[in-house]
C-alpha cells in the first residue's frame, strides 16, 4: 500500500505546485470514512482508493483528479455526503466525485453484450468531465487487478465481460493503449484463462527457439540507422496474448515464428527523422507490400500517430516496424491523459495536441463545438440523448426530453398503447415526467387502456406521436360514425320519415361518398348536416325550409328538450368527436344539448348556457343529447364554479377544507378579482356528477365567510 508521503511526493514530482495540505486532508478523510471496511482480499478498503490514486499519478493527472480518486467510493460506501466533500474540498472535487459515483451506480445494470455500444455512450454522456472517466478507468483497472480475490465466480465473470465490452474499448478510444492492454489481459485471463495460458506457452517456446532473435534484430537495425546518421532508441515488443487471440479468431492465422508476434519500435526526435528512418529501412530491406501505413499524416481517430511498415528484415525474418517521435510515443500510451500534462505545462508540445483532442472528440460524436470542450474540458457529446434502463437491464436510447410514454413506445408499440403509468427508479411518477440518464423505467400496462390524446402534448419521439395520432384518427372516425348515423336518423324522423340504408345509398353519388358510413362520418364531423342528407333524399323539403322562420331560442330549447330519442353520449375523451363546452362545464346529470361544430364534431352545453344564443337561428346544428348511464360515468368530471368570499385570514383555507370535506378535489383555482373586502375566485372541482357539485355548492353557501357561489354559465 502506498504511504501518504509517497503519494504526495509522486504528485509533486510532476506538479510542484500541487497543494500538499489538500492532498493530505483527502487522504485522511478517505481513510477515516472507510474506517474498518475490508476488501475481498482482506486488505483495508482504503488501500483501493489509494491504489487508484497511485495509478493516476502514473498518468501525471492534476491534484483534483488525485483527490477525486481518494474520495471516489466515499459517497457510495461510507456515511460521507457530497455536501461534506464540497465543504472540505470545494465544488470542483465535489463535482468530479459526484460524477464518478453516478458511473459506479450504473455499473452491472446491463449484462448484454449487444448493449455495449449504448453503455459506452451512456458512460460518456454521464461523464461531464473527462477526468471523471479517467478516475473510473483507474478504478476499474485496480478492481481488475484484484479480481481474483472475489469469491463469486459469476460476479468475476460479469465484471470481466463488462471490462472487455465497455471499459477497454473506452480506454482505446481515449488513446490509452497501455491501460487498454492491461484491462484486456486481466479480463482475458478471467474469461478464457486456458486460451491465454496456451498462447503464453507458445510465446515462450518461440522465444526460446529463436534464441535472442529480438536482440539481434534490434542490434542490426540500430547499426543501419547509426550509419545513416540517425539517432534513435529501439525496442522490441511482444504482442499481447489477447491481441494474438483476437487475430487468430478473426483471421484464422497461426503464429509460426517470433517475428509474427514481435513489433519493433524506433523512437526518434522529430517528424522529419521519422520519415528519414523510414527511407533508410526501406532502402536496406525489402518492403512487404500493403503493410505500410502513415498515421502521422493521417492520425487514427483516437490521436495515435506513427509510421508502420513491414519488411523482410535481418536474418530474412518478416518484421513489423513502428516509427514515431517521443511525444507521439507518450500519447500512444496514455492518450487523453496527456492533455492534462499539457495543461500543466509538463509535456513538450508541438502544438498538434489540440488537433488530436479535437479529432478524438469528433469520433466520440461530439455535437457541440470542440473549442468549448477545450475550454471547459467537458464531454458534451451525448447531451442530446438520454439512456434509460428497462427493469431487465436493457438500455433504451431516447432523445433528450423523452418521457415515460416515449420509453414505453420505444420498448414496444403495444406497451405504449396500453401504458397507464410508470415507475421511475422504483417510484410511481406522472407519465409526462422527463427521463434522465441512467433512470430505470418500469412501464405499468393495462389491457383496458388506450392511448390518450393528451400524451401528444408531451411525447417527443416520432414513433410515439405517430401511434397516438393513428389511434386518435381511428377513434374519431368511430365516434363521428356513430354520431353521424344518430344525427341522420333524427333528421329523418323530424320530417316523419325513417332512415333507411337504401335511401342513403341513393344519395351517395350526390355527396361523392363511397359508402353510407363515409357519409355518416361527414355528418358526425359536422361537414354536412342531417338536414342536408334528408333534403337530398326528398328534394321537396328544401323549398319548405327556405320559407321557414327563424326559431326563437326559448322555443328551440323547448323543442329540443322534449322531442324524439336523444343521442346518448358517453364519458368523453378530450379532443375527440364530442367535447364539453368550456363555458358551462356540463356535468353528468345536467340537462344538455349538443351543437354540431364543423370539423370538430359536437360540443356539449348545458341547456341554460348563454353561449347557445348565438346558435338560435341555426336549428340544423342543434342536437338532442343525453347522458348515457354507464360505468364510465362514475368517472370523475370537472365542474367550474365562481365564488365570492371575504378577504379575511383563513377564508381561503376554509373554502378548500369545505370542498375536501365534501369529497371534491380542486383541480384548478384562480383568483379573478381581489378587492380589500372580497376575493372573487374561479374553481374547477373534480366531482362525480352534477349532484355532487350541487351538494358542494350548498355546503359553501352555508358558510359565513362565503358570500356567493355560482356555477359557471357561459
Ligand atoms: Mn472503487
Amino acid at each position: 500500500m502506498i504511504r501518504q508521503f509517497e503519494l504526495v511526493e509522486k504528485v509533486k514530482s510532476y506538479d510542484p505546485g500541487a497543494a500538499e495540505d489538500v492532498l493530505n486532508r483527502a487522504y485522511v478523510f478517505a481513510m477515516k470514512a472507510h474506517g474498518l471496511q475490508l476488501r475481498a482480499s482482506g486488505d483495508p478498503y482504503f488501500s483501493h482508493p489509494l491504489e487508484v490514486a497511485g495509478i493516476l499519478t502514473e498518468y501525471k493527472l492534476d491534484s483534483a483528479s488525485i483527490i477525486t480518486a481518494l474520495l471516489h467510493d466515499t459517497i457510495e460506501d461510507t456515511p460521507a455526503t457530497l455536501n461534506e466533500i464540497r465543504s472540505h474540498f470545494g465544488t470542483e472535487v465535489a463535482r468530479l466525485v459526484d460524477g464518478v459515483t453516478k458511473l459506479t451506480r450504473i455499473e452491472f445494470q446491463s449484462d448484454h453484450a449487444k448493449q455495449a455500444e449504448n453503455f459506452r455512450k451512456l458512460l460518456l454522456a454521464m461523464s461531464e468531465d473527462i477526468r471523471v472517466l479517467l478516475v473510473k478507468l483507474a478504478d476499474r483497472l485496480h478492481n481488475m487487478r484484484t479480481l481474483h480475490h472475489l469469491n463469486d465466480p459469476e460476479k468475476q465473470r460479469v465484471i470481466a465481460m463488462e471490462t472487455m465490452d465497455i471499459y477497454s474499448p473506452l480506454a482505446e478510444r481515449m488513446g490509452m493503449q497501455a491501460m487498454k492492454n492491461e484491462l484486456d489481459d486481466l479480463a482475458f485471463s478471467e474469461i478464457n484463462g486456458d486460451a491465454r495460458d496456451s498462447i503464453r506457452a507458445r510465446l515462450e517456446f518461440l522465444r526460446d527457439q529463436g534464441g535472442d532473435l529480438a536482440g539481434r534484430v534490434i542490434g542490426e537495425l540500430q547499426t543501419t540507422l547509426t550509419e545513416a546518421g540517425i539517432e534513435a532508441t529501439l525496442s522490441g515488443r511482444e504482442k499481447t496474448p489477447y491481441s494474438i487471440w483476437r487475430k487468430m479468431q478473426h483471421k484464422s492465422v497461426t503464429f509460426e515464428q517470433l517475428s509474427d508476434i514481435m513489433a519493433f519500435r524506433v523512437v526518434v526526435d522529430t517528424i522529419e527523422d521519422c520519415y528519414r528512418t523510414l527511407g533508410v529501412i526501406h532502402g536496406a530491406y525489402r518492403m512487404v507490400p500493403s503493410r505500410f501505413k502513415d498515421y502521422i499524416s493521417m492520425p487514427k481517430p483516437n490521436g495515435y500517430r506513427s509510421l508502420h511498415t513491414g519488411v523482410i528484415g535481418p536474418e530474412r525474418h518478416r518484421i513489423e516496424v513502428q516509427i514515431r517521435t517521443h511525444d507521439m510515443h507518450e500519447i500512444a500510451d496514455i492518450g487523453v491523459a496527456a492533455h492534462w500534462q499539457y495543461k500543466q505545462g509538463i509535456a513538450k508540445t508541438d502544438g498538434r495536441q489540440y488537433r488530436w483532442l479535437r479529432e478524438l472528440l469528433d469520433i466520440l460524436e461530439q455535437t457541440s463545438g470542440p473549442e468549448e470542450f477545450l475550454e471547459h474540458t467537458k464531454l458534451e457529446m451525448f447531451q442530446d440523448q438520454v439512456f434509460c434502463f428497462t427493469p431487465k437491464g436493457d438500455l433504451i436510447n431516447l432523445p433528450h426530453g423523452a418521457t415515460s410514454v416515449d420509453f414505453a413506445y420505444a420498448v414496444h408499440s403495444e406497451i405504449g398503447d396500453s401504458c397507464v403509468g410508470a415507475k421511475i427508479n422504483g417510484r410511481i411518477m406522472p407519465l409526462r415526467t422527463r427521463l434522465n440518464n441512467g433512470d430505470q423505467v418500469e412501464v405499468i400496462t393495462s389491457k383496458a387502456q388506450t392511448p390518450s390524446p393528451t400524451w401528444e402534448r408531451f411525447v417527443v419521439t416520432g414513433k410515439a406521436r405517430a401511434r397516438i395520432r393513428r389511434f386518435i384518427r381511428a377513434k374519431e372516425r368511430e365516434q363521428y360514425l356513430e354520431l353521424g348515423h344518430a344525427i341522420i336518423e333524427r333528421a329523418f324522423s323530424e320530417e316523419g320519415y325513417s332512415k333507411s340504408n337504401k335511401a342513403l345509398k341513393g344519395v351517395l353519388k350526390h355527396f361523392h361518398m363511397a359508402s353510407a358510413d363515409d357519409l355518416a362520418v361527414e355528418v358526425g364531423a359536422g361537414h354536412l348536416t342531417g338536414r342536408d342528407v334528408v333534403e337530398a333524399v326528398y328534394p321537396a323539403l328544401k323549398k319548405k325550409r327556405q320559407t321557414g322562420k327563424v326559431v326563437p331560442l326559448a322555443r328551440a330549447r323547448a323543442k329540443r328538450a322534449g322531442k324524439g330519442a336523444p343521442v346518448p353520449i358517453k364519458g368523453l375523451i378530450p379532443g375527440m368527436a364530442l367535447h364539453f363546452a368550456g363555458c358551462c362545464h356540463p356535468l353528468p346529470g345536467d340537462r344538455i344539448v349538443g351543437i354540431v361544430t364543423t370539423g370538430r364534431g359536437v360540443t356539449i352545453h348545458t341547456i341554460d348556457c348563454e353561449t347557445l344564443a348565438q346558435y338560435a337561428d341555426m336549428p340544423d346544428r342543434w342536437l338532442d343529447v343525453s347522458w348515457e348511464v354507464s360505468a364510465e360515468l362514475a368517472e370523475i368530471s370537472v365542474g367550474r364554479i365562481h365564488v365570492t368570499c371575504l378577504n379575511a385570514p383563513g377564508s381561503l383555507g376554509n373554502l378548500s377544507t369545505l370542498i375536501a370535506k365534501n369529497e371534491g378535489n380542486i383541480s384548478n383555482l384562480k383568483i379573478t378579482n381581489r378587492s380589500p373586502d372580497f376575493f372573487e375566485i374561479m374553481l374547477d372541482i373534480e366531482v362525480r356528477d352534477v349532484r355532487h357539485l350541487t351538494d358542494i355548492i350548498a355546503a359553501l353557501r352555508a358558510t359565513p365567510v362565503i358570500n356567493s357561489v355560482e356555477r359557471a354559465r357561459g
